[in-house]
């Protein structure tokens, strides 16, 4: 089943925080274990704190002013106690898993927050599940932006997708494009690498082929009505002969058209033959969508 990063991540985070639980716990027991009068003061020091909460409650003032007393002897006793102990002052914090993120699963960077990296896991996860289980190989490092000598033209495409995923002016004032080029241009690596940074970028996101609209399960389905990014690839308009695909696929197109929901249609055809041969409620919906 199709899952966001973040549902991913709140995942491992609930399982660190445990981690983190049970770490102290060890630590704790370990520095109580080696040196019993710490053990002795920190129980004093609690007992004194409610019996603080316990005068303040009951207004007896002196008796309060006294236990403040005493828990700051207390204290300075503890803390005098760790400095000749050579004991770690910080012994009973929770200490978080990741030191990079502290355990929130994401790292700021000038692009805004992106998915950790002791979150590799979760993010392989996460693009197997959302249809890129077939491009373990396509990575933004292995992205080529020299097909056919069309640099410029190839890095223009990447920009705009980007953009499209970041919801940036102007990709945000529709929510459906069409991303048209010859066969073998690359345009699936682009498309997954594109999907893979919105996921990494924290966006629910996912990959389908347009023949296989019909393949998928019904919380699948609900998943890309709602998600981010979605790309549809190796779209034609044969992709419309199926009724069931069809309306599968008008139903996706209309929601994310009035909700104006990042998508792109990508296809080897030509923007004006994808569209003219297509079913005629989605050759409504294609004709008003921009181009990538
Ligand atoms: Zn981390």
């Amino acid at each position: 089943m199709m899952r966001t990063i973040q549902s991913l991540i709140d995942e491992k985070r609930a399982s660190n925080k445990a981690r983190r639980a049970i770490a102290l716990e060890e630590n704790v027991m370990d520095v109580y274990g080696r040196f019993p009068e710490l053990a002795e003061i920190d129980r004093k020091i609690v007992e004194a704190r409610r019996d603080r909460l316990v005068a303040r409650f009951e207004e007896k003032d002196v008796t309060f002013d006294f236990l403040e007393k005493e828990g700051k002897e207390l204290s300075e006793r503890r803390e005098k106690f760790i400095r000749d102990n050579g004991i770690d002052p910080d012994f009973d914090q929770e200490r978080p898993v990741c030191g990079k993120c502290l355990d929130t699963g994401f790292v700021k960077t000038a692009a805004g927050p992106k998915v950790c990296s002791c979150m590799k896991n979760e993010l392989s996860e996460c693009y197997e599940l959302c249809g890129l289980g077939n491009f373990d190989t396509y990575t933004e490092k292995g992205l080529s932006m020299d097909h056919f000598g069309d640099t410029k033209g190839r890095s223009a495409q990447r920009e705009k997708l980007l953009k499209l995923v970041m919801h940036m002016p102007p990709m945000n004032e529709k929510g459906v494009w069409i991303f048209s080029a010859p066969p073998q241009s690359g345009k699936t690596y682009l498309t997954v690498c594109i999907v893979k940074a919105a996921i990494r970028l924290g966006k629910s996101a996912a990959y389908v082929k347009a023949d296989r609209l019909d393949e998928l399960s019904p919380e699948d389905i609900g998943f890309i009505r709602q998600c981010e990014f979605l790309a549809i690839d190796d779209y034609s308009a044969e992709v419309t002969a199926g009724a069931r695909r069809t309306n599968i696929l008008n139903d996706i197109l209309e929601l994310r058209i009035s909700n104006k929901a990042a998508t792109v249609i990508v296809t080897p055809f030509a923007r004006e033959e994808t569209i003219s041969g297509s079913d005629l409620r989605i050759a409504a919906k294609l004709s008003g969508a921009g181009d990538i």
